[in-house]
């Protein structure tokens, strides 16, 4: 009776796998009709693949196995049938080894009745795997050649289907159709390993192409515009989904990018050149054309490139007007300490008093305080530039008597100015370098006074806020428009406009003045109308953490 029902599954199993062939003949390969170009697509034609491998030979479970070039191993591949994905992530083994290495070696299939004790197996894969028969069919790659004949053959891996169903264990039909079916889904895979390498490799192309800083086009030799990245759309406001093909000319509107790129495919000449574009604000940006040629050398197209070089232009001009405004800085106290020297040294018949000469000698004396302010501004930047730190020399400083200096040597240059100064009652000391922060007051004090030019109250106002101090320095001079706010600290930075550019100035005081406060680890803003005014304020740490407590 026994005997029987297990003649009887058998049967059974043996129609239902006639059955199942029969359908999969009819049905045809598991190629699919479109080429597969992303590993997506690939894993779901395998999963059915492995799905119809299964009912058709009546296998448990079904894993492909593929050649590992640089290890020399057989690995597991996912999908699998009825092993999960962490099975199938330890399923690897060297291609000299058990059934798989001998199936991939040999290019044979080979039937096992019992994985447990057949010497050949891997065992403790068979045990993990809970393996009792299986069939393992080679994978081999056809390529042919137009006439249909098979020009080379390549084992690209092995496939195993384990555990019969309904019957002992696998049999010689299995191996006939199991054969046929692995020959099928080995092209699948090369070809899809193909396509996909091809797929990748120009995504990732394309990807870099969008994200180049620079814009680049491709004109063909036609002159319709055949590419544009991210960065060129932008410089030309070309929106991202509108599609290219068309003129040049009909897309950008721009006469010499145009020029640029006709010469280039009417005479052949590479050219490159500095043009300003409208994005839509004025731009300059490097243009150059390179030419593209086919197999045969011909041209067939231009690749254009623009590089925005306006930052580079700015602090090009920037520098060159600096180099003038330190110039004339430098030559205005000159000319007036020469002036004084020489009157008093021409003056032989001492027709100048003793007075006189000594108010000429205070006047060649502050002219030298400000070369030398000047010139230790210029290698403080210099300092900052060459990437080293400003180092502090730390000490107590008495803040309201360094303020009430400079505030005493700002009223000599000036009658028209009115200064204020308010001190908190009980003012701390603070461990600074009294000559940086010396620096600071005197750089923010000479602004207010230049940049009021028509007189007016300049306000010290100086706050102890706990754990820092603050100081505010006000003038009721021309302001700062809204705009340049944030630039007035960067290197060279000058609003331009009559005011400024009479008051005369290098651009490097307020830069340096935030370096100085950054210096102490303190912080610093502005706050400016146009004609009413402008306040600069810095606040500063009342210690220093190196010299904490060990200051004199
Ligand atoms: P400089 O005064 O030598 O030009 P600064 O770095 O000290 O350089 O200042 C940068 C620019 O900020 C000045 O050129 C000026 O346009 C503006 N500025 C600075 N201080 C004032 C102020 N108190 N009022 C108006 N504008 C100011």
């Amino acid at each position: 009776m026994q005997a029987e029902l297990q003649r009887l599954r058998a049967d059974i199993g043996r129609l239902e796998q006639a059955r199942r062939a029969l359908e999969a003949q009819l049905a045809g390969s598991v190629a699919p009709s479109a080429p597969i170009t992303t590993s997506a697509e690939l894993q779901a034609t395998l999963r059915r693949f492995l799905k119809q491998v299964g009912l058709i030979v009546q296998a448990e479970k079904c894993v492909i196995m593929l050649y590992d070039e640089e290890t020399g191993d057989l690995v597991a591949t996912s999908p699998a049938l009825g092993i999960s994905d962490e099975e199938v992530a330890k399923f690897r083994i060297p291609a000299t080894q058990g059934i798989s290495g001998q199936v991939f070696r040999e290019m044979k299939p080979v039937l096992c009745h019992d994985a447990m004790s057949d010497p050949r197996t891997v065992n403790e894969m068979s045990a993990l795997l809970k393996v009792r028969n299986s069939i393992t069919v080679p994978l081999v790659a056809e390529r042919k050649n137009a006439e249909d004949m098979v020009v080379e053959r390549k084992t690209i891996g092995i496939f195993h289907a384990y555990n019969k169903r309904f019957a002992e264990g696998f049999g010689e039909e299995d191996v006939a159709l199991l054969k046929s079916l692995a020959r099928n889904a080995a092209a699948v895979i090369s070809t899809a390993k193909t396509y996909i390498a091809v797929a990748d490799e120009k995504r990732e192309l394309e990807h870099t192409f969008q994200s180049m800083v620079s814009g680049v086009m491709v004109v063909s030799g036609e002159g319709k515009l055949r590419l544009m990245n991210a960065a060129a759309r932008q410089i030309f406001g070309v929106p991202r989904g509108d599609r290219l093909g068309g003129r040049l000319q009909e897309v950008i509107f721009n006469s010499d990018v145009e020029d640029l790129v006709n010469n280039a495919l009417t005479s052949g000449i590479e050219n490159i050149r500095e043009l300003s574009i409208f994005t839509p604000e004025e731009r300059v940006f490097q243009v150059q054309t390179a030419l593209l040629r086919d197999d045969d050398q011909q041209v067939s197209g231009v690749v254009t490139t623009f590089n925005d070089i306006t930052e580079l232009r700015n602090v090009e001009r920037m520098k060159t007007e600096f180099v003038s405004s330190v110039s004339h800085e430098l030559r205005t106290p000159l000319t007036s300490i020469k002036g004084f020297v020489r009157t008093m040294l021409d003056d032989s018949e001492g027709y100048y008093e003793r007075d006189m000469q000594r108010e000429f000698l205070g006047i060649i004396d502050s002219e030298c305080d400000r070369l030398v302010r000047l010139i230790s501004d210029l290698l403080n930047v210099s300092r900052i530039e060459s990437g080293r730190s400003l180092e502090l020399s730390l000490k107590r400083v008495n803040l309201p008597e360094l303020i009430e200096r400079r505030v005493e040597s700002q009223r000599s240059y000036t009658s028209r100015h009115e200064f204020v100064v308010h001190c908190d009652d009980g003012f701390p000391e603070l461990v600074a370098d009294e000559d940086k922060v010396d620096q600071i007051l005197t750089n923010l004090l000479s602004n207010a006074v230049k940049y009021s030019p028509e007189g007016g109250k300049v306000t010290v106002d100086a706050r102890d806020c706990g754990d820092t101090v603050s100081v505010s320095i006000s003038d009721e001079g021309i302001g700062i428009p809204p705009e340049h706010l944030d630039k007035v600290f960067l290197r060279f930075h000058r609003v331009d406009s009559m005011d400024t550019r009479q008051a005369g100035g290098t651009g490097i005081g307020l830069y340096l003045v935030k370096h100085l406060v950054d210096a102490h680890r303190g912080s610093m803003e502005v706050t400016s109308e146009v004609g009413k005014g402008s306040t600069f304020k810095f606040t500063l740490p009342k210690t220093q953490p190196e010299q904490e407590g060990s200051t004199e």
